[in-house]
């Protein structure tokens, strides 16, 4: 299957999981996991009509995406790996959104780094749902929240628990669901998927 025959198959899944939870259509948000393919593998995508990106590394993001936004700057780039505050520089300068917010330094450098840049990527506090246990982060605007639920377990009461700690935070964006469970995840409310390997294929992480 070709990158663009992956993303309409998963496109077609995502207008169905959100009839099937009597969501309007288009309200979730595909992002398409493109760590560990090549920069031409992002702009096959590009080519079908995809823009919204996620990479999981900082350092391998810096290696792709700086030509690729340039070339297309409608592009939107999410970081969804975790994030180390001597990254918060490039990081800011680098992406559009960063869901992996999950401790108070890295609140910290990236308030300073946003100040400094004067850019200011939306925030999501990734919360470890698992352990039951958000961390509060002060002096920052934060748009959502992400969770990745422990392997091996249900993933769908993980994505209600993330759905219902949205609410009551009152935050708008819930970044939950993978290749595996997306379909799942949009029935508890998601409004940004994650799919990798459902859209470029098998990861080699030996290559990486
Ligand atoms: C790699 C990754 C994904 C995508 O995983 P697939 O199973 O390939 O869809 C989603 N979220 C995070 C945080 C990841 O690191």
């Amino acid at each position: 299957m070709t990158i663009s025959e992956a993303l309409g198959r998963v496109r077609a899944a995502i207008e169905g999981a959100e009839a099937e939870a009597g969501r309007p259509a288009g309200s979730v948000t595909l992002i398409a996991v493109s760590k560990t393919f090549p920069e031409a593998d992002v702009r096959t995508a590009i080519a079908a009509g995809q823009l919204v990106f996620g990479e999981n590394r900082v350092q391998e993001a810096a290696t792709k995406f700086p030509s690729v936004k340039a070339d297309f700057p409608a592009v939107e780039l999410h970081l969804i790996g975790p994030l180390q505050s001597n990254k918060a520089h490039e990081a800011v300068a680098l992406f559009d959104v960063i869901h992996s917010v999950d401790r108070e330094k890295i609140a910290a450098a990236l308030a300073k780094e946003m100040q400094a840049q004067g850019r200011f990527p939306k925030l999501l506090v990734q919360v470890n749902t698992g352990e039951r246990r958000c961390r509060e982060v002060h002096g920052l605007t934060i748009a959502g929240l992400m969770c990745i639920p422990p392997v091996g377990d249900p993933p769908a009461p993980h994505f209600a628990l993330l759905d219902e700690l949205a609410r009551r935070a009152g935050v708008p964006f819930r970044s939950m669901g993978m290749s595996s469970d997306y379909e799942t995840a949009i029935g508890q409310g998601a409004t940004h998927v994650r799919v990798g390997s459902a859209i470029f294929g098998y990861r080699d992480y030996g290559a990486a």
